[in-house]
């Protein structure tokens, strides 16, 4: 496959269109048609077989010894029994170790890939494990490709199905990483790269406004989920310290300004914790804050395996809450809670694959 140029574009962060105009710039020339066929080896085929039109030596020479062609090492795989969930353990080249998670759907033989957009996280929130290791970088888009591809290609060799969706709802904010996780996006979605339809595209936020106003002035097609987890200002600011930046009145003119561009519902998230944000007055605040919105709430339990502090409500206080919810006439989904043990590394993380296991959609919530 040619040899790795560290410091050398990597071929997998590139869409035909911008590999043809970047080898351009090198002074090779580099047709449209030659790009996709070269990438359409790398990325959509999984087992990079080589086009039956060959592109050209010279061409396919330039492209392969001036771009990296670097892979993630796959340090681990755990495979939960209980519901199939994979999680997998990558090594970087500098050595920073990431997660994604492949997660079985409704649909027989159609997964979703659950992927870290950054190592670490900066936005602390106080029910997660990743918020309270601290940022340590950004993912590149060739990091979250090659993870995906090496997901993906797995369950083809495997017999087992398609990767049909991809959530970045694994470690890190991805809109704290916008510009690599939007590139993630392009090169997921195009026909010569990952071939994910771009409405199986879900990407998480806890709250990041400008970025939210970016996403929704560039009208990508990719679905955003907001996590709000509680409308009332100085329980959020608690709870996500993301809040002390954007005030409750901010992130909600964002969602509108999202919301008028947005095919369908706009998601909500709200990791439930027991004690904590499921009680009537938050109810009204949220009926308050975001009645007049078309909204679906995503109720996600918070991962109570570690030792944060936080638990799950019970039954009953559940059945209250959803009960509660009813005010606001909109629908609830209520996500399965099983495998969080096994792959409790995160907060968002385990509640992302609690999610997705019993979404007939394939669109998880977030955290
Ligand atoms: S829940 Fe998500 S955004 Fe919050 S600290 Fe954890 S990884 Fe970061």
């Amino acid at each position: 496959m040619g040899r790795s140029l560290l410091d050398a574009p990597h071929l997998f962060a590139f869409t035909p269109e911008a590999l043809s105009a970047w080898a351009g710039e090198q002074g090779v020339a580099v047709r449209l048609d030659e790009a996709r066929r070269v990438l359409s080896e790398v990325i959509s085929d999984p087992e990079e077989r080589v086009s039956r039109r060959p592109v050209k030596k010279s061409t396919r020479e330039f492209l392969l010894t001036h771009t990296s062609q670097e892979r993630l090492e796959v340090v681990e795989r755990a495979v939960d029994p209980s519901d199939q969930f994979v999680k997998y353990l990558f090594r970087s080249p500098d050595g920073a170790l990431t997660e994604a998670v492949r997660i079985p759907l409704h649909k027989p033989c159609h997964f979703t890939v659950c992927l870290s957009s950054q190592v670490g996280c900066a936005m602390g929130c106080v029910f997660c494990a990743t918020g309270r290791l601290g940022f340590s970088r950004n993912l590149e888009t060739w990091e979250m490709i090659s993870a995906f591809k090496i997901v993906r290609d797995e369950a083809h060799r495997a017999g087992l199905g398609r990767v049909s969706g991809a959530v970045f709802m694994g470690q890190g904010e991805p809109l704290h990483n916008y510009d690599q996780v939007i590139q993630t996006a392009r090169v997921l979605s195009h026909p010569c790269g990952g071939r994910i339809d771009a409405r199986n595209i879900t990407i998480s936020t806890v709250g990041l406004v400008p970025q939210i106003r970016r996403f929704a002035e560039e009208r990508h097609p990719y679905k955003l989920i907001v996590s709000l987890t509680s409308a009332i200002e100085e329980k959020r600011k608690g709870l996500l310290p993301v809040a002390g930046r954007f005030s409750l009145d901010e992130l909600g003119a964002a969602i509108r300004s999202y919301a008028a561009v947005a095919r369908g519902r706009i998601t909500l998230a709200w990791v439930l914790m027991r004690g904590v944000n499921h009680g009537q007055e938050e109810v009204l605040a949220l009926k308050e804050r975001f009645g007049d919105l078309p909204l679906r709430i995503n109720l996600i339990d918070i991962n109570d395996a570690g030792d944060l502090g936080y638990s799950r409500v019970s039954p009953a206080e559940l059945k209250e809450f959803l009960d509660r919810l009813q005010v606001l006439g909109v629908p609830i989904v209520r996500r399965y809670s099983g495998g969080k043990e096994k792959h409790a590394a995160c907060g968002m993380l385990a509640a992302t694959l609690s999610d997705a296991s019993k979404d007939p959609s394939g669109t998880p919530a977030l955290a």
